[in-house]
């Protein structure tokens, strides 16, 4: 049932774009999609926050103040320890020469402005995909418990067929509990897997978001909502019981 994988479940996005309405356009899609998001507006600062935290995703405009998106991403491949991060280039050119070059730059997928930020983040999926080797086909893995399946290269949940209406959050959650069914999970590892929130860190405020979230996933999930059990002291698990389907 379960399924290994280096790629968290908010995977980090780095975005290196100097005009500040596109980056704030890419920055909403990304983090409604669940990504956690990095904005820079040159050169320099994105080799910064890249040296700072390797992010699982560069997206990197060309044209750019201080160094250009081009020798940005030769550094990146230049430096051993950031060689493999996967990088989407956007660019505003529209020359066929243009795109050959930025791929014998080593980018890994290019997008042309303007383009549909839902196209973003498909591109951005499918990096992910590829480079983690999480999902074999574009149908991507499925989790099953009982009545309730989550789709997640489809970012989809249902309950008896019926799509679930889920927040993000609320999808890596749900994503965090039925990749380990019947086993309990504490608030901490929940917290770090459905909010990205780092090892170590604690804060009872924190751990009562988890409570509220399960709350609310309780009530979307319906008479389903008794199959996050709450294990006192601990934690919570997802078991559908037997002869459920
Ligand atoms: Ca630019």
């Amino acid at each position: 049932m379960t399924s290994e994988s280096t790629l968290p479940l908010v995977p980090r996005v780095l975005v290196v774009e100097d005009e500040p309405d596109i980056a704030a356009l890419i920055a909403y899609q990304l983090t409604r999609e669940g990504f956690r998001v990095e904005t820079v507006g040159s050169g320099p600062d994105a080799l910064a926050a890249i040296d700072r935290e390797l992010p699982h995703l560069v997206v990197l405009d060309r044209m750019l103040p201080g160094l250009s998106g081009d020798e940005v991403l030769l550094r990146i491949r230049s430096e051993p320890s950031t060689a493999k991060v996967p990088v989407l280039v956007l660019t505003a050119r529209r020359e066929q020469e243009d795109r050959i070059e930025g791929l014998q730059l080593g980018a890994d997928d290019y997008l042309t402005k303007p383009f549909s930020p839902r196209e973003l983040v498909l591109r951005a999926h499918a990096i992910l995909r590829r480079m983690h080797g999480t999902e074999s086909s574009p149908g991507g893995r499925v989790f099953r418990a009982g009545p309730i399946r989550v789709d997640i290269g489809a970012h989809r949940a249902e309950l008896n067929g019926v799509e679930l209406d889920l927040t993000p959050t609320e999808f890596r959650l749900l994503r965090a509990l039925i990749e380990r069914p019947g086993r309990t999970q504490s608030r901490r590892q929940l917290l770090e897997k459905a909010w990205a929130v780092e090892p170590g860190v604690s804060d009872r405020l924190h751990t009562r978001t988890v409570d509220m979230h399960v709350r609310r996933l309780r009530a979307k999930l319906g008479v389903g909502g008794r199959w996050i059990q709450t294990v006192r002291g601990f934690g919570y698990r997802l078991k559908v019981p037997e002869g459920i389907e």
